[in-house]
């Protein structure tokens, strides 16, 4: 037998499930013929609102201008400064060098991968330290796990910090009850497609309670409108959600719940398979990760042969993320919490994550699992 052909995410998989409610719904948008901000869009941002129990959710054009958004919103900028974790995808401090604000870099926690609440004073008096004032604090769901909000939320509330969440690959997850893109002042996600709830292109959302701020972004999303499309009150850009995208997420978050439903058990048959031969992922008491990620962890000398050697049999892996911002060229410049982050550079050496997805079936589920557990194993006896 032949290497199977196995997808790290599997759309089709999910498009064949979906079936033809999805294409008749994007017939139905191209030939209404009502492509920007149609009805598809409010309906979505609505029903994306109630499904997390926010007030209001603002469809936008991808997951980093809903950040940028947010950031205009509260008025940041140059001689302010940003905390967020060093581990991330670029975009969340990105768009805090973008607008001309300091990200400050604070140390993730060891088993979660996501911002260590313990760091977070550091953060701040590494901040001020620079002659910044600290005004936001951006935390990221990293792999579809909720940050560890209870904590987090305390500090914010103490030092005067905009809590926002950048929750591009844990919407819908649970944190003690609730939900998240209802955790935080703002929450912002993406609709990329390899995100747990992904469109056909790019997309994004921002979240509040706020009716102000809701309405500020409304306007800030749409050339800084007024009363109407061609009244400027302020200086804003276009970024709209596309009435198909809004159309083909319709469709995709009704099947969501289900998603994330299977998706842990993926994730359990996973960590059940593998626990005894490597470190598997660590989801907090009373939390429900949404799994965009399934992440191990690795020797980090052994990585490469790790990845070479089931790349042979047909699996495909990815490193999320192998190198923390604070080393990349673009942010190395930028100030980090304390005396370093060596949690995040240790672990950017050491993850690696499985094809994950949904659809994942039982036959290549264990295929999988075979395959790492023979990659590891001979990576043991090799040490
Ligand atoms: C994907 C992602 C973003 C950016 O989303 P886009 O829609 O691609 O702009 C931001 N933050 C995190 C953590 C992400 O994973």
């Amino acid at each position: 037998m032949g290497t199977p052909t196995i997808e790290f995410i599997d759309l089709k998989a999910q498009r064949q499930h979906i079936g033809q409610a999805m294409d008749d719904a994007i017939l139905r948008v191209v030939h209404e013929g009502n492509y920007i901000l149609g009805p598809q869009v409010r309906q979505f941002e609505s029903e994306l609102a109630a499904y997390c129990g926010a007030k209001h959710a603002i469809g936008v054009a991808n997951g980093t201008d809903a950040l940028v958004l947010v950031l205009e919103a509260i008025g940041v900028g140059p001689g302010d400064a940003v905390i967020c974790p060093s581990f991330t995808f670029a975009a969340t401090a990105e768009v805090v060098a973008w607008m001309g604000a300091t990200p400050v870099f604070a140390e993730i926690d060891d088993a979660t991968f996501n911002i260590d609440p313990k760091g977070l004073a550091a953060a701040l008096t590494t901040a001020k330290k620079n002659n910044l004032t600290p005004r936001a604090l951006i935390t990221v769901d990293l792999f579809g796990q909720s940050a560890d909000y209870d904590p987090i939320e305390a500090f914010c509330a103490e030092n005067g910090l905009v809590l926002i969440a950048d929750s591009a690959q844990g919407f819908g997850a649970r944190y003690k009850g609730r939900v998240v893109g209802s955790i935080g002042q703002f929450a912002t996600t993406s609709f990329f497609p390899a995100k747990p709830l992904g469109c056909y292109g790019d997309g994004g959302a921002i979240f509040t309670d706020s009716d102000e701020h809701a309405a500020l972004l409304r306007s800030l999303h749409f050339h800084g409108k007024g009363s109407y499309k061609y009244d400027n009150v302020r200086v804003g850009v276009n970024s709209r959600l596309d009435t198909l995208q809004a159309a083909v997420l319709i469709e995709k978050l009704k099947v969501f719940a289900e998603e994330i439903e299977k998706r842990q058990i993926v994730a359990g048959r996973y960590t059940e398979a593998l626990k005894d031969v490597t470190v598997t992922p660590h989801v907090m008491p009373d939390c429900i990760s949404t799994w965009a990620q399934y992440t191990i962890r690795v020797d980090a000398h052994r990585r490469d042969a790790f990845q070479a050697a089931l790349k042979a049999k047909g699996v495909p892996t990815t490193v999320y993320y192998p190198k923390p911002l604070h080393q990349q060229t673009a942010y190395k410049h930028f100030p980090v919490a304390g005396n370093g982050l060596p949690i995040s550079e240790r672990v950017a050496q050491e993850v690696v994550a499985l094809p994950m997805h949904p659809y994942l079936d039982v036959a290549t589920q264990d295929y999988i699992i075979e395959a790492v557990r023979e990659a590891l194993n001979r990576e043991a006896s090799a040490a």
